[in-house]
């Protein structure tokens, strides 16, 4: 196949610093591996930038060779979408670069960084912007749907905090992105969801965050599951922006501050993160004791960067995965009543229901301002289908899909584009709202050969 190729690939070698793979090499296996293990893709090749200059010859090359482009952050997302099949795959895996200016408050980041590196380099000064809960995320793919996490309430999407970018549109050209240059191409980036051209390089606004904060969880029986629901509803509506606690309903992993005896049975756990001084948070999770039996804890100071790294162990790559989600406005009877319906039949001890509480800063920014069009969204509802075996494949997908349907009537009507699986088609305009129309429009524009099409694709 690769011979096809061979003079070109030759020729893009040569002109390129980063690396070109093809299934020869014997990197090349190992790069076409991305989080979700569903997914088994396999690119013609696979390039590897070393600097923003090598992405305008890799898209040239795809465009000449007419090769489909991929384009890969850290390869989490659900959907696949980050690795190809016979095309070309950008794989951004050799630009982590993260660089903090403490003074102005802001971090550049390269498209290939993760979570962690960014926390890690922001957190030298004290710093940190919103970002989400699993360290081993990309930064690129996070942002460009939203990006909501533990700083979210106090400080926004990550979206909300993106002062810039350096963008390669379809056509080569670098552009750079913020609300002074190209402000509509930014305004599409900024939810857009890598449809508007490749990212070489993002600006973030930093917020003091930590470095030591307070965190944790509390763990109560799924027996008392409506109960704990019920008074968290209560709690979420008037706890201050600082603090967040979310709920995860699965089946109790084998911790050590939990005893033996619920290790494999469903729980209600409560992850906590105050965004503040620890001792105002230590007093202000008092309250959730009181929400049921406690059967276990683990609370206290941490650092930040270790907590944004907590749920990784749960959440490693290499299992299969399938998620659906919703976004509410706010817990209904009937949302509580399915959650705990199918948290009473899951398929598997890694699949889990998860609740967000995002309410905050995020609501407070018009859903014309930029991409993202859900500023309504107080909570995001996933359903974390997940298991190991191919056999169970049928079950874990069947559900999820059911859980979804039942918990569908409670939902606010947008979806978040980040959690979309492959075969949401019919969601994508859900997933850019009241923007989609306004979305078409500038995709005409900046991208009107729909050369970035594997994403939630907007059709110019
Ligand atoms: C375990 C896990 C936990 C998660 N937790 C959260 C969370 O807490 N909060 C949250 O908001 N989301 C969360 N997500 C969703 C996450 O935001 C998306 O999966 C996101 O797409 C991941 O980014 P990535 O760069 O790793 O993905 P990739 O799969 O590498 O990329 C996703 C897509 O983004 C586009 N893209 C990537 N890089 C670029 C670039 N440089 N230029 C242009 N387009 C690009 C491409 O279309 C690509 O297909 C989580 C996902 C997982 C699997």
């Amino acid at each position: 196949m690769a011979t096809q190729w061979s003079e070109a690939i030759a020729g893009i070698k040569g002109t390129i610093k980063g690396r070109v793979l093809t299934p020869d090499d014997s990197n090349y296996e190992e790069a076409r591996q991305i989080w979700n293990a569903m997914i088994d893709r396999r690119p013609a090749i696979i390039m590897q930038p070393a600097e923003a200059g090598d992405v305008a010859p890799a898209i040239k090359f795809a465009r000449e060779n007419e090769l489909e482009i991929s384009v890969r952050g850290a390869g989490h997302n659900i959907a696949g979408n980050a690795v190809c099949n016979g095309g070309v795959m950008i794989d951004f895996s050799n630009m982590r670069n993260v660089r903090v200016d403490a003074g102005k408050k802001r971090a550049y980041v390269g498209p290939g960084a993760t979570l962690a590196d960014l926390d890690s380099a922001t957190q030298q000064h004290g710093l940190a912007t919103p970002v989400g809960i699993n360290s081993t995320t990309g930064i690129a793919g996070l942002t460009l749907g939203g990006g909501f996490g533990w700083l979210t309430r106090k400080h926004g999407m990550t979206i909300d905090n993106l002062v810039a970018a350096d963008v390669v549109a379809a056509d080569g050209k670098k552009l750079r992105a913020s609300d002074q240059d190209n402000a509509e191409l930014f305004w599409a980036l900024r939810g857009g969801g890598g449809n508007f051209g490749v990212v070489t390089e993002f600006e973030f606004a930093l917020h003091p965050v930590g470095p030591e904060i307070f965190a944790g969880l509390i763990v109560f029986p799924f027996v008392q599951a409506k109960q704990v629901l019920i008074r968290y509803r209560q709690f979420a509506g008037t706890a201050p922006e600082e603090l967040n606690v979310w709920v995860v309903l699965r089946q109790a992993p084998p911790l050590p501050f939990l005893p033996q005896s619920v290790h494999g049975k469903e729980v209600v756990v409560l992850p906590i993160f105050y965004a503040g001084a620890v001792a105002e948070g230590q007093k202000l999770v008092e309250r959730l004791r009181n929400f049921g039996d406690v059967v276990g804890e683990h609370l206290g100071a941490q650092p930040y960067k270790e907590w944004q790294k907590a749920f990784d162990p749960l959440l490693a790559p290499g299992a299969r995965n399938y998620w659906k989600s919703h976004n509410f406005t706010e817990l209904s009877d009937g949302a509580l009543d399915a959650i705990i319906e199918y948290t009473g039949k899951l398929p598997s001890p890694q699949c889990e229901i998860f609740i967000g509480h995002i309410a905050g800063a995020a609501n407070r920014v018009a859903p014309d301002a930029m991409a993202y069009a859900h500023r309504d969204a107080k909570f995001v509802l996933n359903v974390h289908g997940r298991w190991d075996s191919p056999a169970q494949d049928a079950s874990c997908i069947q559900w999820a899909r059911a859980f979804f349907d039942a918990s569908a009537p409670y939902a606010s009507a947008g979806a978040y584009v980040n959690f979309m699986t492959e075969e949401e088609g019919n969601r994508v305009a859900a997933a850019y709202g009241s923007n989609y129309d306004r979305l078409v429009q500038l995709k005409k524009r900046y991208d009107p050969e729909n050369v970035f099409h594997l994403n939630q694709n907007i059709k110019p």
